[in-house]
């Protein structure tokens, strides 16, 4: 075997995700990664321009996060987590929660977005279930995207990732996003499905869609939705996998509304890349619903791994980079970066539009393209001989770099979109 590369042996009993293998035949070796750089077999080195899908954002294998998951390990590796708890999670409960919205008091643990929705969906469907109340339809936006479980496959727009499962999906009526113009009829179209349907929940990617290529919608807008839920008891639910902890220049998007969502699923950046984890947290007034003499009004979902204390010391460690000063700073330099790269690009004759909140950027080429088109494929492959790992969205390119990033790293990244823009 030792005279084959990785990339080869790779193809003999290795399933790819989110991939056609008949396709797309070939996969990169990466060796390691250090801060914003990953390594391939050969050594050649890539900037992770999209902290390798938004989750090691305080750079890869941060050693004050690696060490303190490795004294941990030593400690404590894994214990169930009914019946029995741990420091790791009770450390990390007390420091989240400090910097949730004000309304978020209980975390329940699962160790992926997609179930961290999935929990978010069953506690609103369970809340109106223990309170006496037929409600059987979900709410969510065109074009969300949750996950490839089947209750975030259900409230995700239609596209390739949940086509060939579509009659099996739960009630959702779908919205479109608030974009400064249609906010009356959103409301009104809200206020006709109440008429007809019992309405437990609203299922939402607060203001950056990440999948639908990082649309942005508006803050006003959202605002308007979520007081007509609230008004309504319908339970929301704030889909903050990709959101969370910084990106869009606020520790959650929920932070530039004033009306707080009841339920908020995390992951992706929550154990800074490091541990797969979860949380699903929610309001007392969600966790009320549930605490009864009765045994069956209880949440009973579980995961083997949930709270793992490897993962709960991981997300602790990023929990406190993330409040550090040189996080927050980093946050406000990257941020004030792409403003002015923008207006570098956005008159482009190649460039149809560009958007940004926070550390999150996007443009949108003139070009047409499939999602996993061959154009798409042309570019993503230039970026990569080129030492950029950015990674197309259809005719999306966009950027969302680990905080540590450097001014002369965020350069490169820029330069290599431009030379790009000239082989679109
Ligand atoms: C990635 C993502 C998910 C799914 O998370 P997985 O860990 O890949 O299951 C759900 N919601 C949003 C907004 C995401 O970006």
């Amino acid at each position: 075997m030792t005279h084959m590369t990785l990339k080869e042996r790779d193809k003999k009993h290795l399933w790819h995700p989110l991939t056609q293998h008949k396709l797309h035949p070939e996969t990169i070796a990466i060796t390691k990664a250090k801060g914003c750089v990953l390594t391939d077999e050969d050594g050649k080195e890539y900037i992770d321009a999209i902290a390798s899908w938004y989750t090691c954002m305080y750079g890869h294998c941060n050693e004050f996060i690696t060490s303190r998951v490795s004294s941990q390990m030593q400690q404590l590796d894994q214990v169930v987590f009914t019946g029995f708890t741990h420091e790791p999670a009770i450390k990390l409960s007390e420091a989240l929660i400090q910097i949730l919205p004000k309304n978020q008091n209980k975390l329940f643990f699962s160790d992926n977005g997609s179930t961290s929705v999935e929990i978010g969906i069953k506690m609103a469907l369970q809340y109106h279930f223990n309170k006496g109340e037929k409600r059987n339809t979900l709410i969510a936006f065109e074009d969300g995207f949750h996950g490839d479980t089947f209750g975030a496959m259900s409230v995700s727009g239609l596209s390739v990732y949940n086509g060939p499962f579509a009659d099996f999906f739960l009630d959702v009526k779908r919205i479109p996003t608030p974009n400064g113009t249609n906010h009356e009829a959103i409301l009104n179209a809200l206020q006709s499905l109440l008429e007809t349907q019992q309405v437990a929940g609203f299922v939402y990617e607060p203001l950056v869609q990440g999948a639908a290529a990082m649309k942005i919608h508006d803050a006003e807008g959202l605002e308007l939705i979520l007081k007509f839920c609230e008004k309504n008891n319908i339970v929301t639910v704030a889909d903050e996998v990709m959101t969370g902890f910084g990106k869009t220049g606020k520790h959650y998007a929920s932070d530039y509304m004033e009306t707080k969502p009841d339920i908020i699923c995390l992951s992706k950046a929550l154990t800074a890349g490091l541990m797969p984890m979860a949380i699903t947290s929610c309001s007392q007034e969600i966790y009320d619903a549930f605490y009864s003499d009765e045994i069956g009004k209880g949440l009973f979902h579980g995961h083997t791994y949930s709270a793992n204390p490897l993962a709960c010391t991981a997300a602790l460690a990023g929990i406190e980079l993330l409040q550090s000063e040189e996080i927050q700073n980093n946050i406000i330099r990257i941020k004030a970066s792409h403003e002015a790269f923008n207006l570098r690009i956005k008159n482009h004759p190649k460039v149809k539009s560009t958007r940004q909140l926070g550390v999150i950027f996007a443009l949108d080429l003139n070009t047409e393209m499939a999602r996993y088109g061959n154009l798409r494929d042309k570019l993503f492959s230039f970026f990569l001989d080129k030492g950029v790992f950015l990674r197309p969205l259809g005719n999306t390119i966009y950027i969302q770099a680990p905080y540590v990033v450097s001014d002369s790293q965020l350069e490169k990244v820029y330069q290599t979109i431009e030379e790009a823009l000239s082989i679109v």
